[in-house]
């Protein structure tokens, strides 16, 4: 059976000119596209990476970011063959760290599955960990030119504005029914440059901001901007109200190291290192929450040895403030040797030279910038226990 006869019922009206939408879109594309890392290559790990870094992540940050990860895990047997540390290391400060573990997994499973070569089936490729349809999609039209679309955000909004749709894109049937005009647009045996042109539009023109319609390849064929609803498309839903919240955690220096613990499968950030800590209690001061979250994750009494920042970062629809403390044990503790956890938690005293080689979520990561430079840590350093 032909792939495309995979899909929902096509429902784009018998007036619309796909011819048109293809071609106008296609030469668009071949002199607009944007000359970017993974666009020199049909590597597929390339390509595979290059797609997972790009979600929710800007371009700019994308293509540093793959140099860099590509200098060190060249092809999809050195990722598989690496240590979850240091692949979170370089996934540091990009977010949405379960990407990154989901990568060393699917190459890990490349390697075990597949002789290390990877999947040119679809199926293969969509069973691989962290790899959705939309991925999926995009490595095996852009790798392998295969008939499929790609549909994202970006790909969402120019079809949504396109076609005019009047409903939330984040509706099941909206999207059923924009992965269907993706279908029935897609150019046979063009694939490859059809969907990265599709991106490319939303990227370029079509922007979740701003439409810039005079330069639109397709705008003779936007019923969004025939009827003057460009600007309402597309429908979004409210969102979500944003939630503060206030953290504390404790440096405790010992012997004139820090320690550090690993986060654990079931907390944010599973796999990242940080300081322990937590949030607020009602009626708690910064200082009693990093003494109280102190004792509950390590079994260790610490008294606080002066504040060294608040820092602000954001996850997802959360606000948080992080207030960071350096703390010392209280006397008879050895955290090297008492914190109760240590069956469990992974947990080590380092050097602060050290703190490099491990990854820590945006907001550890920023105390760790100001504590280096801070002159009391010298002082605790070199004090007695
Ligand atoms: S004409 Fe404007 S709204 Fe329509 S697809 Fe082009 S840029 Fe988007």
């Amino acid at each position: 059976m032909p792939k495309r006869f995979q899909t929902p019922p096509a429902p784009l009206a018998g007036s619309f000119d796909i011819a048109g939408f293809r071609a106008s879109l296609l030469g668009w594309f071949a002199a607009n596209a944007r000359d970017l890392p993974w666009r020199r290559t049909l590597d597929p790990y390339q390509v595979w990476l290059s797609e997972i870094m790009l979600q929710q992540t800007q371009m700019d940050r994308a293509v540093s970011y793959f140099e860099r990860f590509l200098a060190r895990f060249p092809d999809i047997l050195s990722l598989a063959d690496a240590h979850e540390d240091e692949v979170l290391k370089l996934w540091e400060g990009l977010g949405y760290y379960s990407r990154a573990r989901n990568l060393l997994a699917a190459a890990r499973a490349v390697r075990d599955r597949h002789n290390g070569i990877f999947p040119t089936d679809f199926a293969a490729v969509r069973a691989l960990p962290g790899i959705g349809p939309y991925t999926a999609g995009a490595v095996m039209s852009v790798a392998f030119n295969d008939p499929r679309p790609a549909v994202d955000a970006n790909v969402e909004r120019v079809l949504a504005r396109v076609l005019d749709i009047d409903r939330p894109v984040s509706e099941p049937a909206v999207k059923r029914r924009l992965l269907a005009a993706a279908w029935e647009l897609l150019p046979p045996n063009q694939s490859r440059a059809f969907n990265q042109g599709l991106m490319e539009l939303g990227a370029l023109v079509c922007g979740p901001r701003k439409a810039v319609c005079p330069r639109c390849p397709v705008s003779g064929l936007c019923l969004a901007l025939a009827r003057g609803t460009v600007a309402e498309r597309p429908v979004s839903r409210p969102r979500p109200e944003t939630i503060r919240i206030d953290m504390a955690c404790g440096v405790l220096v010992s012997g004139g190291r820090l320690f550090i613990q690993k986060r654990q499968a079931d907390d944010v950030w599973p796999g990242l290192w940080e300081f322990p800590g937590g949030v607020l209690e009602p009626g708690e001061t910064p200082e009693q929450a990093m003494i109280r979250e102190f004792f509950e994750e390590t079994g260790l009494q610490v008294r606080p040895a002066g504040r060294i920042a608040v820092v602000r970062t954001s996850y997802t629809r959360y606000r948080i403030t992080l207030h960071g403390f350096f703390c010392q044990a209280e006397s008879g503790q050895d955290p090297g040797r008492d914190h109760r956890l240590h069956a469990a938690v992974e947990a080590r005293l380092v050097l602060p030279s050290e703190l490099d080689a491990f990854a820590f979520p945006a907001g550890h990561a920023r105390l760790i910038v100001r504590l280096l430079t801070d002159v009391r840590l010298t002082e605790l350093l070199t004090a007695a226990d």
